[in-house]
């Protein structure tokens, strides 16, 4: 927290107790902005100058209380996801937080998916799987903040669901809601107005409202941490070489039973038994994949994990969590894909059954799903 002349210093957008040691956590200003009056955080002095959006995050008790306060406002709530990282991003249990008010969910990050990915198949899957994890939803859009597509489509759908509401954005770290938010400011905040406070009673996270045209607004909330993501959990260095920045290229391993793949020293995909078979990895083009015989994978990871293997380097191994493993079986004729939070997902495509060990670093969210594409 920080004071001046004993009294504690407040944003005067959006109401948070100001700091100047954590950049990406909320309430931060530069130490330098404490003395311009008005004061603003970050936060807000982007959104005022530079139309700017910008994510901070809370602690998950904090963003449990936020979500909770939603409940409490009539409003429409959209939820912004991650393709390349669905199951990981999205906050299943949002319904019991936002009350009776609708949520649309937005999945973002579509320009990531193969060339030629069709949007339409892409929508049906995500409807379905949404449903399976007990996510009620208005309506799903696909979208590239990126790239701009579908966006126009998004603000048309919302102002005709939100009925002069506000709509609160919410979302897991990362997944471009600062992104999406500056496309939907530019094309419909009078900015002219000034920011506003709008805090929950027993919450100490107040919210960013940025006015719209009519007397609604767009209140983004921070964005939640999931530890069981891997983008949470490597260093920092290792990030380059998980997070796509360009479509992904599957690529596909015809494997006979006991072989193994390495994902850096990251993940391990053992085939344990089944036909020798075809499977396709989703995962970013910058990161090695390293075939090997399974009985000679152990070896290989003690010996060569931080070195042939990498991500992480090998001065950087100790703050990854230790892999633990999963036994996977795949029934005979399923589609399926084993899906690795942040990592990406091995499309099994056999047709004859499979019996497999993946390893994947403690806490982080590993499952199987029907396939996506
Ligand atoms: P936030 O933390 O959810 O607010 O996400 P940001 O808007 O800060 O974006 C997080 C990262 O995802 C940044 O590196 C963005 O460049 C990237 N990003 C955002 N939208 C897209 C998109 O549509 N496609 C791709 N490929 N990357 C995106």
């Amino acid at each position: 927290m920080t004071e001046l002349n004993g009294n504690e210093l407040r944003c005067t957008g959006c109401g948070i107790a100001l700091q100047t040691d954590r950049k990406d956590a909320v309430g931060y200003a530069p130490p330098s902005a404490l003395d311009r009056n008005p004061v603003l955080c970050q936060r807000c002095f982007r959104i005022k100058h530079y139309n700017e959006a910008s994510s901070v995050t809370p602690d998950q008790g904090e963003f449990l209380r936020l979500l909770n306060g939603v409940g409490a406002t009539d409003s429409l709530v959209v939820h912004i996801t991650d393709i390349f990282d669905f199951e990981g991003s999205l906050i299943s249990s949002l319904p019991r937080f936002v009350g009776r008010n609708g949520i649309v969910l937005v999945v973002n990050k579509f320009d990531l998916l193969p060339h030629g990915t069709n949007p339409n198949r892409i929508r049906n899957w995500v409807q379905q799987r949404a449903k399976e994890e007990g996510l009620r939803v208005e309506d799903v859009l696909i979208v590239s903040a990126k790239k701009g597509s579908n966006v126009d489509r998004l603000a048309e759908t919302l102002d005709a669901l939100r009925r002069g509401r506000d709509i609160y954005v919410v979302g897991a770290t990362n997944v471009g809601k600062s992104s999406l938010i500056n496309r939907l400011i530019a094309d419909y905040s009078d900015l002219d107005a000034e920011l506003t406070v709008s805090s929950f009673p027993g919450t100490t996270l107040d919210l960013v409202r940025i006015p719209l045209d009519d007397r609604g607004a767009v209140v983004d909330t921070p964005g939640i941490v999931y530890e069981h993501r891997l983008t949470e959990a490597v260093p920092k260095s290792a990030l380059g070489s998980i997070v796509p920045n360009r479509p992904l290229k599957p690529v596909t391993y015809q494997l006979n039973a006991s072989q193994t793949l390495f994902f850096g020293a990251l993940a391990r995909f053992d085939f344990l038994e089944g036909n020798s078979q075809s499977f396709t990895c989703y995962v970013s083009p910058a990161l090695d994949i390293h075939r090997t015989k399974l009985e000679r994978a152990d070896a290989l990871y003690e010996e060569q994990r931080g070195d042939l293997l990498q991500p992480p380097k090998r001065d950087q191994l100790a703050e990854l969590p230790p892999l633990v493993k999963h036994r996977l079986r795949i029934k005979r004729g399923t589609k399926t894909d084993i899906f690795i939070s942040g990592l990406g997902w091995i499309r099994v495509n056999g047709d004859g059954g499979a019996e497999i060990d993946v390893y994947a670093p403690k806490g982080i969210k590993t499952m199987l799903r029907n396939a996506m594409i």
